[in-house]
């Protein structure tokens, strides 16, 4: 014999409907058949009786609709011959429950009993439906059988009763294909016979209680999602069905907020060892999930995840706990006493703070009874007042192979970390198949988001983006990661996903990814955007595992890392001016990564995509010793003094290096070694040296008054400067040598300068836009280290930027 039991949205409308008839026709054998109240009718019912009660005679129109609704129901579902028997059996219930709500409002109160019975329509009116959808159904009356009793004013099963009752009633039920069709969630008072239920989600419980007296095979759940899930469907897009797990795993991810079933459901079953299948009534060809005793190990440690997002953390201290028994079962008591649940407990070592976690509805409640009960040891300072801290979730991590296998709170704790989410509270018991985390509740969508992606995802990892420029570098990177995306996804399961684009003015955000071929269009016909709304729609989007990467040169936009970083954020930037900026920011911004646990990447910014930065801190972590560096750095000076020739001059070489977007859009920056001393200075600082960029000595090759004029000027004045270098070129030429621009560090001194080496010397050969490093380090003495390649340009810093990035989700 079977028990099926259909939640709300199975019986909610026509199509699932057709489909509950389908299932238990398809059943051989005594198949009972548990019936929710059709969906959103138990909450109806609840507003109905609330709004009556407060003498609102609108709860007259929330009753229309419940009623109309069930006679609609019945007239798209059932077959002509059962309609009118259904729906006049209906209206007498529809009746009944409108007397009840009128007294409700003549009277102006709703005691627990009446509010017990006004919801009770729900299911008593779906399982009339139901009963006249199954041909040769028999309903059967669970008020007569399932039969609570109060326990210190609480309604609690009694269990023997109802058991025996179940049998009872369904004693003449035979072996042939019989089907009974039992409203859910109702009860009655073993002693007064009143109307009570089992609460909220009690349909499940009605189901494991006959399933359980009557020694069932199995019992199956029916409700609108493909099984029991990996995390909240509603909430983790990605998460996917659990193929079987155990009644205690099942427990605590129910407990902790996975809705699918009614945690007490799972006792009645489970002493039974009575299977339960999740099925999905929309969907016939899932296969489902198994909640059972000896369920096999599967490949993954953790199995399912859930959360609590109404939580709130009570701590009770003072110095006066220490070692005194009996503290904690008064907490427990003065809250157990008030039907108060504690989910969780965490005690510090020294017993003078406990932390309680609690459900947010009960918080002044507690605190109260909690100051109550200790009002004597708060008054005479030896105890604290109770603190409360709201707004808080709760993540369960759950699964049986979690025991004896080391690492995964390690893995939970620092993933969490890593995105800037602090845990308030944690608690694991020695069976070590639950760890729950407290989290503020604003957290809760990425911390679950990202313990989901790591713990059932690992075959691929997501990193979110920011891309902050759309300008050369900025808009061929996004090209890049057009081009790479479905690459990186197959061969290195990296899934990179942009949902962030700005531009000086404006941006374009979804956290669900942007489309990178159509992004120009959004963005052109975004709203404006300025520098504190870039700030807060990266931080508010509060997106796991994000990098903002800096594709511009804007002191502004680097001024927003140390946000960025405070909120979990890593930056990858090809934007100069954090790095090189004074050296007390730069050393802070270090830190603050470092202390953060994100990443504050910038390879770029010296040699475009050249691994040199990387390089340096490869060499020093290994114990090397950076002792001096000379490096051809500026691919605009290279460029110009590589192209000057007799029919090319100086003042040429320039223009050209702008036009074909080497230089700076000022090419001063370069002219004047400003962009070298910048990229010196970060050099030197990841070599280990302390400087500023005043500390770098600059050998100007063009008179100064070129600097100090306006642009205009300085294009009309600078063929004036032709022949003197021309002359240079000369003489260089005929001795063999080349002009390069420098920047070096040797003993303690920091210069950029132009000079002139002969043929032979390693910067001699060095073409087009190529930058050179060399590196002398206490290993690389004799033969220094060095770095040479294509050191400019759009699309070799794009992708550098792209190197940068990938590192971060640390592929190989
Ligand atoms: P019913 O009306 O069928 O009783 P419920 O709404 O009570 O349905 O329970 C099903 C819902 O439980 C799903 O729609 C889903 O949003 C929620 N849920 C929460 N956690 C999980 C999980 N881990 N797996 C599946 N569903 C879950
Ligand atoms: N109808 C009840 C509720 O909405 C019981 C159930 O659905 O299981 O809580
Ligand atoms: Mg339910």
């Amino acid at each position: 014999m079977k028990v099926i039991k259909f939640g709300g949205s199975s019986l909610a409308s026509a199509e699932p409907l057709f489909n509950v008839r389908k299932i238990v026709q398809s059943r051989q054998g005594v198949v009972v058949v548990v019936v929710s109240a059709t969906g959103g009718t138990t909450d109806a019912l609840y507003e109905a009786a609330r709004t009556a009660a407060s003498g609102d005679k609108s709860y007259l129109s929330v009753y229309q609709k419940i009623k109309e609704r069930q006679l609609e129901l019945c007239s798209s579902v059932l077959p002509e011959f059962s309609v009118q028997t259904a729906k006049a059996s209906l209206e007498v219930l529809a009746e009944e429950l409108g007397t009840l709500l009128d007294g409700v409002c003549t009277l102006g109160v709703l005691p627990e009993k009446t509010a017990s019975q006004i919801v009770s329509f729900g299911e008593r009116m779906s399982s009339v439906l139901v009963t006249a959808l199954l041909p040769g159904a028999k309903l059967m009356n669970s008020l007569d059988f399932i039969k609570t009793k109060s326990v210190d004013g609480r309604t609690m099963l009694d269990n023997e009763l109802s058991e025996s009752l179940v049998r009872k009633a369904f004693d003449n039920f035979s072996e042939s294909n019989e089907i009974a069709v039992v409203p859910g969630f109702i009860s009655s008072d073993a002693s007064s016979g009143a109307i009570t239920n089992l609460g909220r989600g009690g349909s499940d419980y009605t189901a494991s209680i006959i399933a359980a007296a009557l020694g069932a095979d199995s019992l199956e759940i029916w409700t609108d999602v493909d099984g029991f899930m990996t995390a909240d469907p509603k909430k983790i897009k990605t998460s996917y069905v659990i193929d079987e797990l155990s009644f205690n795993e099942a427990m605590e991810l129910c407990n902790y907020g996975a809705k699918v079933v009614y945690p007490p459901a799972l006792y009645p079953v489970s002493k039974k060892d009575i299977p339960i299948h999740i099925k999905n009534t929309f969907n016939l060809d899932s296969k489902g999930s198994v909640i059972h005793r000896h369920c096999s190990p599967g490949s993954r440690a953790v199995r399912g995840i859930s959360s609590i997002d109404n939580a709130c953390i009570l701590s009770v201290s003072g110095p006066s706990m220490a070692g005194i028994v009996g503290i904690d079962s008064r907490i427990f008591r003065a809250l157990a006493h008030h039907d108060i649940s504690v989910f969780l407990v965490s005690q510090s070592s020294s017993e003078t703070n406990i932390s309680l976690g609690i459900m947010e509805e009960h918080a002044r409640l507690a605190q109260t009874l909690i100051e109550k009960e200790f009002e004597h040891e708060i008054a005479a300072g030896s105890m604290s007042p109770v603190e409360v801290q709201r707004e808080m979730a709760t993540v369960a991590v759950v699964g049986e192979q979690m025991k004896g296998n080391p690492g995964i709170a390690g893995k939970l704790f620092s993933v969490i970390g890593q995105n800037g989410i602090s845990i308030v509270a944690c608690a694991q018991g020695v069976e070590e198949s639950n760890i729950s985390i407290v989290i503020e509740r604003k957290n809760l969508r990425k911390a679950l988001n990202v313990i989901h992606d790591s713990f059932f995802l690992s075959v691929y990892q997501e990193l979110n983006l920011f891309i902050c420029g759309v300008g050369t570098v900025g808009g061929s990177l996004i090209g890049q990661l057009a081009a790479q995306k479905e690459k990186l996804m197959r061969e290195n399961n990296l899934k990179l996903n942009v949902v962030g684009i700005a531009r000086s003015t404006k941006g374009i955000f979804d956290r669900d990814g942007i489309d990178l071929n159509g992004y120009e269009t959004l963005l052109e016909n975004a709203g404006p955007l300025d520098l504190a709304g870039l700030r807060d729609e990266v931080i508010g989007m509060n997106i796991f595992n994000s990098v903002f990467v800096d594709c511009t040169a804007s002191a502004d936009v680097a001024s927003l890392y140390k946000d960025f970083f405070e909120h979990g954020i890593s930056v990858v930037a090809a934007n100069k001016i954090a790095a090189s900026s004074g050296y007390a920011d730069y050393a802070a911004l270090k830190e603050l990564a470092r202390r953060r646990n994100v990443k504050f990447l910038f390879e770029t910014n010296v040699g475009a995509g050249l691994p040199i930065i990387s390089t340096i801190n490869a060499l020093r972590k290994s114990g090397d010793k950076v002792e001096k560096i000379e490096a051809v750095v500026s691919g605009t000076l290279n460029f110009i003094f590589n192209n000057i020739a007799e029919d090319v001059p100086f003042s040429r070489t320039v223009m050209m290096a702008k036009e074909q977007g080497f230089s700076e859009p000022d090419p001063r920056i370069d002219l004047s070694g400003k962009d070298v001393i910048r990229k010196l200075v970060i050099l030197a600082r990841e070599a280990g040296y302390v400087l500023d960029q005043s500390d770098v000595e600059a050998r100007l090759f063009i008179p100064q008054d070129f600097f100090d004029c306006s642009l205009e000027e300085f294009w009309a004045k600078l063929p004036s400067l032709d022949a003197g270098f021309e002359q240079e070129r000369r003489r260089l030429a005929s001795e063999n040598k080349r002009w390069r621009f420098v920047a070096s560090i040797e003993d303690g001194k920091y210069s950029v300068s132009l000079r002139e080496f002969a043929q032979g010397h390693s910067f001699y050969e060095l073409e087009g836009s190529n930058n050179i490093v060399l590196l002398t380090t206490e290993r690389y003495h004799e033969h220094p280290m060095l770095i040479q390649g294509y050191g400019a340009g759009a699309s070799v810093t794009a992708a550098g930027v792209f190197a940068d990035i990938i590192s971060i989700a640390n592929i190989n």
